[in-house]
This record gives C-alpha cells, structure tokens and sequence, in this order.
C-alpha cells in the first residue's frame, strides 16, 4: 500500500504526530504491533474483556478521546497487529516492512514518501538474586496487566526500583485491590529537592501520587532497595536494604517483607532499531534529532521516547512538532509555528532532564549480582559465566555476548545488555539489530527469490 507518511507507534507521540499531519492535507498510515491504538500511557483493556468503566485506570481520558476521536475524524488509516520488522530507503521514498497475523508470518509493505518514528522504549530491569522466579513482574509489565488485562500479578506487591513509572504502578495496584506491602525506591528524597526549579511543573503531578500512596497506606522507602527475591517455585517474599550515600547497601539494614508480586524496573530505554536500520545517527541511546525532531536522514523524522525519555506529554509535544514539520516537507510550505508545543517541549525536557538524574539504579548494584544470578535469561548466562569472561579478557558487551552467549538470544540483549554492561564496567552501547522483530526465515525468503540457491 501507499501512503504520504508512514508513522511508526501509535503511542502519544506517534498520535499527536499522525493527527498534526492529517490536518494538514497529508495522507498518513499509523502502524502499531498492538491490537489497539494508545501506545502504553493510554493501553487499553482488551476488547473482548468488555471494561465497563476503561476510564478508571487512565489519567488523561478526555485527552486520549480527543486524539482517538481525531484520528477517525481525520480518516487515519490504521494499521493494528502489524509488527515492523524493518524500514528501508528506496529510489521513490520508504518501505516499511511488517508482520501480520497470529504467528507474525504475513509479510505487509508500506510504500510511504516519509517515515516519522515514534517506537517508544522500552524497560530496563537490573538483575538480583531471585529476578527470575515466577511472580517477579517488571513495573510497566504490572501496568500493561493492569491497564490491558483488568488483571494483578498478585494480592500482596512490593514496588521497587528507580524512577516516576513506579508511582502509577504502586497507586494503580493499590486502587485495584492488591496490598502494596512498599514502595522501594532506590533514589534519595534529596536528589529530587536538588532539581526544585525544573521540577516545579510535576509538584501537583507529585502530591497527587503522595496523597494517593497515603490514602491506600503504602510505605515508601527511599534510598533502599530489593537485594533479594526469595522462593522456592514462585515468590514468597523479598529481602530489602537501605543504601548509602556511595549507592552501597549498609550492612544489618536487610528485612523481609512477604509479597507474591514483585514490579520491579530501573528507568526506559529507547527503541531505536528501525532508526538505525534506516542509517539514522543516534546521540549516546537515543535517536539524534534537530529542532523540527528530523532525524539526519532526510525524510525521517521521530518523537517521544525514541528521541529521550521524557514521559507521554513531552511525546506529545514532540509528536505534534513532528507532525508539522513533516506535513510542511510533504506538501512543500514552511513548518507551521506550533509555539505551544515548542514551549510544552522545552519546558519537559527541562524536567525529563531533572528526572533522569534524580532516579538512577544504585551505584554499586553489580556487587549484589551472586554468581549463580542468571543475567541473561533467553540464553541462561549467569553472573558468574559473564565475570569469568571478564577474567578471560573481555571489556565489553560485544567480547562477553561472543563468549557467553548473553545477548544472543529471543530478546536480542534488551534486557541484560545494561546489566553485562553494569558487569563489564563500561557504558551500554546501542543495540545495532539488523531486525526490530524476529522475522520468519520464509518471509526473507519470499522476498528475495532472485537470490535463492542456484
Ligand atoms: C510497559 C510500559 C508501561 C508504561 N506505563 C506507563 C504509565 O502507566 N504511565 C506513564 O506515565 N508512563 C508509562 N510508561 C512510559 C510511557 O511509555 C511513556 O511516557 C509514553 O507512553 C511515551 O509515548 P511514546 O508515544 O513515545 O511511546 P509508547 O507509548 O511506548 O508508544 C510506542 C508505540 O510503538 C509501537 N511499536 C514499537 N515498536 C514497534 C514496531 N517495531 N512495530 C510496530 N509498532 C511498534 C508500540 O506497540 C507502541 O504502541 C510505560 C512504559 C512502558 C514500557
């Protein structure tokens, strides 16, 4: 099929980004590998549960109406359960590559004269003893179960980690029944205070969560963490500490608390695969992008947490600049001012920036990784395998995947890259995945028969 502009994501950004652009006379094709628009800020219950009130687990509503309401309006052509694999440049524009169907084995192509990226992140999970076992959730996972499936991933949670997303997940499974047993945060109340001025903005935002945790009597304890899940077949219970002022556990501080959940998650990353298989330039994680968010490669554009995480009002911020700035590129006018936008931009990057230096994982969290920890799960590498590699050498994430095998599984390193990266001591590098997706090898096949055996 064609299309003028292919927009990845159907997220807050990539629907800011879809609806600015069809305003502006430009035909758009908004594909998502979820069965419903929204993205995971705005998740939906499935359709077949039938939520009577979907509204009760959302902030926002009237806002996702407006942007649902606006892509019928508009007459966006959606493309739900459509998995991209891959996004190329050609003579005339861009294919973009997708996956339909319940196995994920119907090749689709998207011919579009533009792509705007809007993919998202994804969670960073640091491993600890005890990660594994059955009843251990990752924090949006806990959310997407929520929001999604009306279901909890146990009756009594503890919520720990680092970060914003924590306070929606601790309020939301308390709302829903389930006893918050704490909310362990590994930040210290001061690191926040140091940001005041740019935090100014998310104070309401902040004391709504505060009043909230207080009215279902969550204890919040900061600068502490989860230094073990205990077990035998699924979760019985977690062993947590108070940290130091270095980031180190303190010796004696150790309690249990019985819980048969664990939501537990360290920050976002981006999803930036399909940028980089299209050749666009990252900046450290993230997408490289200038003041219009185009990417250097002309005629691709992104927003949200692709380019930084920065939460769904700074994507759909940049969402709608993109939007624009695309649309104006298509049609060959100049970039409508959209001064709001711009201003809401600034304004949250400012605090996305506070945010992400107030919350960050303990600073020694490798020393609390046993031997027998397993850090990659797809391919069962455990702590010990990965320091043994670093004895035999290897410095960084690439030397430990060749020797151990971690990272070369289903996941392809997105969920223990950062942690063999904590290992190896270095920073953690960019994925370089030739595929966002698996993609079937009959799929490959198909499309190129010319290059088949002779
Ligand atoms: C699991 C999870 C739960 C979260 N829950 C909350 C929450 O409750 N509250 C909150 O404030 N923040 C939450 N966040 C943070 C939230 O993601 C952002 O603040 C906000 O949704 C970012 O908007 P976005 O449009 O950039 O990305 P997203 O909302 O993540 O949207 C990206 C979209 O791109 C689609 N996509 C990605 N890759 C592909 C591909 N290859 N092919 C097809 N489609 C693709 C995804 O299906 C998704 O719909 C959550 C994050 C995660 C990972």
């Amino acid at each position: 099929m064609r299309t003028d502009l292919a927009v990845v994501g159907a997220g807050p950004a990539g629907l800011a980004a879809a609806l600015a652009a069809c305003a502006r006379g430009v035909r758009v094709t908004l594909v998502d590998a979820a069965a419903q628009p929204g993205g995971q800020y705005y998740r939906q219950p499935a359709a077949g549960l039938g939520a009577a009130r979907p509204e009760a687990l959302h902030h926002r509503w009237r806002t996702w109406k407006r942007l649902r309401d606006g892509l019928a309006a508009h007459a966006v052509h959606v493309l739900t359960d459509h998995h991209v694999w891959s996004a190329e440049r050609t003579p005339d524009g861009f294919t973009v590559h997708a996956l339909l169907g319940p196995e994920q084995d119907q090749p689709v192509e998207v011919r579009a004269r533009a792509v705007l990226l809007a993919t998202g992140g994804y969670e960073k999970v640091l491993p600890f003893p005890g990660w594994t076992l059955p009843g251990v959730v990752t924090a949006g996972g806990a959310q997407a179960m929520l929001k999604g499936g009306l279901a909890v991933p146990g009756r009594r949670a503890v919520v720990a980690g680092t970060g914003p997303l924590l306070l929606p997940v601790a309020t939301g499974l308390a709302a829903a029944g389930v006893e918050v047993a704490a909310l362990v945060e590994s930040a210290g109340p001061g690191r926040l205070a140091r940001h005041g001025r740019a935090l100014a903005g998310k104070l309401p935002e902040g004391a709504g969560y505060a009043a909230r945790l207080l009215r279902h009597r969550v204890p919040v304890l900061t600068r502490h963490t989860v230094v073990r899940a205990h077990g035998d077949d699924r979760l019985t219970g977690v062993t947590v500490a108070s940290l130091d002022a270095e980031g180190r556990v303190r010796p004696g501080t150790e309690r249990h608390l019985d819980c048969d959940a664990l939501a537990v998650g360290h920050g976002m990353l981006p999803h930036t695969d399909l940028a980089e298989s299209l050749g666009c330039r990252l900046d450290g994680l993230t997408v490289a992008i200038d003041p219009e968010q185009r990417t250097d490669v002309p005629g691709v554009w992104a927003a949200g947490e692709a380019t930084g995480v920065g939460g769904a009002d700074l994507a759909l911020a940049e969402g709608h600049i993109a939007g624009c700035s695309a649309a104006a590129h298509l049609r060959g006018t100049a970039p409508g001012p959209a001064p709001a936008a711009l201003k809401a931009r600034a304004k949250l990057r400012r605090s996305a920036a506070a945010l992400d230096s107030a919350y960050a994982p303990p600073a020694h969290w490798p020393e609390q990784i046993t031997d027998d920890t397993v850090v990659c799960r797809c391919e069962e590498v455990t702590a010990g395998a990965v320091r043994e590699a670093l004895d035999l050498g290897a410095g960084d994430e690439r030397t430990v995947k060749l020797l151990t095998r971690a990272g070369m599984g289903w996941c392809q390193g997105r969920m223990c890259g950062t942690a063999v990266a904590g290992l190896a001591g270095c920073p953690p590098a960019p994925g370089k995945r030739p595929f966002a997706r698996p993609v079937p090898l009959g799929v490959l096949a198909r499309q190129h028969p010319q290059e088949g055996p002779s």
